[in-house]
């Protein structure tokens, strides 16, 4: 299988985070990519760098007004007296449908979820990458391709079509998906991710040609604590085609694949021509987030049980931090999917 992914990806390197109220060190951490990059060498991807797909993709999920923000707001955050080194903001509105503010502060605060999703002077550029990664996948796709992986950082299923948040500035899931779309009639995104895909959700949610399905820990008590629970379905044209299962923290193996099933009933059903698969590997028992408890077989079962549908395949990576098994996580995930039934 092909993986891409461009050096440039690896620049982004946040350093603020603030856990529980808590300041710590943001575990999206640049090394990562190490160790996703020698997990997929070791699952026998060859790796391929994306080529400069330009905005347009980018923008088929995006506001306009939202790029021009990411693109722009650090060197309008660096002229403002006392700054901090990373845009952050400290004021959200509580509600969207108001006035758009003219200044740097206000629009950070409307377009940034959290304090998770940090600025520097590189991560547009990251972030651009990032999405044409998984673009270049899409596309191996859809020249015939059985599967592609994306090896995508920053990841994106937290970016709404104008809001960053949790470590996400563009949906690459998303932009995958709606590059896949110029083919398939219907296409269909997993989420496997140990937090809902709760920007992947909203950009679909009033849309009937995508179906957005996400396994994750219960949102009740976990991040990102307003999006992912059982009862959103979509709407408008899009209702009955958004499908959340949250799972009870510390769910194992057993549950997983057991909630995996019901997810591909409601896939199958939806009839896809094509699947995006959005590969969170921080519901290993090791992450350090700690909210599901997979192992590195359960990785394996799941990578099989989705090459199993026997669906034309963008893998994308989402989450999954810093432990001595991530690498071996996505080599169990790859390697299971290619010893799946397609
Ligand atoms: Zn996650």
């Amino acid at each position: 299988m092909k993986a891409f992914y461009a050096e440039e990806q690896k620049r982004h390197d946040p350093k603020a985070f603030l856990s529980s109220g808590a300041q710590k060190p943001n575990p999206e951490k640049p090394e990562r990519v190490e160790r996703l990059l020698v997990g997929a060498k070791a699952a026998g991807c060859t790796i391929e760098r994306p080529r400069d797909h330009g905005l347009g993709p980018v923008a088929a999920v995006h506001t306009p007004e939202y790029l021009d923000f990411l693109e722009h707001i650090f060197a309008r955050w660096q002229r403002i007296e006392g700054a901090s080194a990373e845009v952050i903001p400290n004021i959200h509105p509580i509600a969207r449908d108001g006035s758009y503010p003219a200044s740097a502060v206000g629009q950070a605060g409307y377009h940034m979820a959290d304090t998770a999703c940090p600025i520097s002077g590189e991560t547009w550029r990251s972030a651009l990458w990032s999405a044409w990664s998984a673009i270049e996948a899409a596309e191996g796709v859809m020249s015939g391709a059985p599967a592609a992986y994306a090896l995508c950082r920053p990841p994106g299923h937290h970016a709404f079509a104008d809001v960053a948040g949790g470590f996400c500035f563009i949906n690459n899931s998303a932009v995958a998906a709606q590059t896949l779309r110029k083919q398939a009639a219907r296409v269909a995104i997993l989420d496997v991710d140990l937090h809902h895909g709760n920007g992947t959700q909203g950009i679909f949610y009033a849309r009937p040609d995508v179906l957005t399905v996400s396994l994750h820990a219960d949102p009740v008590r976990f991040y990102p604590f307003f999006w992912g629970h059982a009862d959103e379905r979509g709407e408008g044209p899009g209702l009955g085609y958004n499908f959340n299962l949250p799972l009870a923290r510390k769910s194992g193996d057993a549950a997983f694949l057991e909630a995996l099933d019901v997810a591909f009933q409601r896939i199958r059903a939806f009839a896809p021509e094509a699947l995006v698969v959005a590969l969170g590997l921080d519901a290993f028992e090791g992450d350090p987030f700690g909210g599901l408890s997979l192992t590195t077989q359960g990785f394996s079962r799941i990578g099989e049980a989705i090459a199993g549908r026997g669906l034309p395949t963008v893998i994308v990576q989402e989450g999954g931090y810093l432990c001595d098994e991530l690498g071996d996580n996505l080599t169990a995930f790859l390697t299971g999917f290619g010893g799946g039934k397609r």
